[in-house]
């Protein structure tokens, strides 16, 4: 069980936590179109600091408008309202996760009947894959299952129905004794984790695939490829062959809850020597000194909540 928050913002008021309830009936439960966002908030030496908040929404209110959802806030609001809710709660560190959803109004599957609500929930919450993940990385496979094809269910779009894919390839993972998994896309090229992007190191070169409509682009991956720009490193987006996950020589999973975890073995074969790389670790040095306020935030990327 997750570690409860005080409140959750709904349509522009604080309610009480166990009062955001939804309808069994409700669109987003029956249908999946629950838009969401993961968005972390770290303890800094200068306070709370959002990561990336103003990106993460936008990429929220994307996924609203290519499911038709009119949302009657602002960016700039959403920004305000997410600031508002860590300090309403008294925390520093958390993981934030707003949700537009469908709610309770025709029982039917047309949506346009059903009313959009806005809940921004907050809570605090640890390493996602684990305490030891980050360190000493992680055992992967390859899932059987693709990602959804392009032009089928846009996979831009970050909302509950999306992770029914998810789901599958994560529960096959640890049902076969694995942490994570990597899916293929329908053309069998590397596509992406369940919850994360996926970028290889092979020849002092770093690789992660393209935006190509069977993966979500992840406010992780782009900082990882700014990251990459400011220490001077090769970055190349590009198709990437399954076989590249066995011969490369370092290997790494990227999301918001994972922030940079390596990936120690895929299939059970060990990614390079099996220990964590030197770019890996460099890239996610930088990362977490930057999210976590050690090293100047030259992106801008920290939003502080008071
Ligand atoms: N792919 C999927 C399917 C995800 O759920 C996530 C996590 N939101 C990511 C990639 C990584 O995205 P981000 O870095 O924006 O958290």
């Amino acid at each position: 069980k997750i570690g409860e928050t005080q409140y959750i913002w709904k349509d522009g008021a604080f309610i009480d936590w166990k009062d955001a309830n939804v309808h069994v009936l409700a669109h987003s439960v029956q249908f999946g179109s629950a838009v969401f966002e993961g968005i972390r908030c770290y303890a800094t030496p200068k306070g709370p600091a959002i990561f990336r908040l103003r990106e993460h929404l936008k990429r929220m209110l994307n996924s609203c408008k290519i499911y038709r959802m009119p949302v009657p806030y602002s960016l700039d609001e959403l920004v305000e309202a997410n600031r508002a809710l860590v300090r309403k709660n008294g925390i520093d560190a958390c993981y934030l996760r707003p949700m537009v959803i469908r709610g309770y109004g025709a029982a039917g599957m047309v949506p346009f009947d059903s009313p959009v609500e806005v809940y921004l929930p907050c809570w605090p919450w640890g390493a996602y894959l684990g305490a030891d993940a980050l360190e000493k990385g992680v055992d992967a496979c390859v899932a059987s299952w693709n990602r959804v094809a392009p032009n089928t269910i846009p996979a831009i779009a970050k909302i509950a129905g999306n992770y029914l894919s998810g789901q599958l390839i994560k529960m096959e993972a640890l049902q076969n004794g694995f942490d994570e998994a990597i899916a293929l896309g329908p053309d069998g090229m590397v596509s992406e984790g369940s919850g994360q992007n996926v970028f290889v190191v092979d020849g002092g070169v770093l690789y992660t695939p393209p935006i190509d409509g069977t993966l979500l682009p992840g406010i992780t991956r782009s900082s990882v490829l700014a990251i990459a720009e400011d220490l001077g490193l090769k970055h190349v987006v590009q198709p990437l062959a399954r076989e590249v996950l066995y011969t490369c020589d370092e290997l790494f999973v990227c999301g918001t809850a994972s922030e940079i975890t390596p990936v120690r073995s895929v299939d059970r074969l060990p990614v390079g020597d099996g220990k964590v790389g030197p770019v890996t670790r460099a890239l996610q040095t930088r990362f977490l000194d930057i999210v976590n306020g050690r090293t100047e935030d030259t992106h801008g990327w920290l939003t502080f909540v008071r």
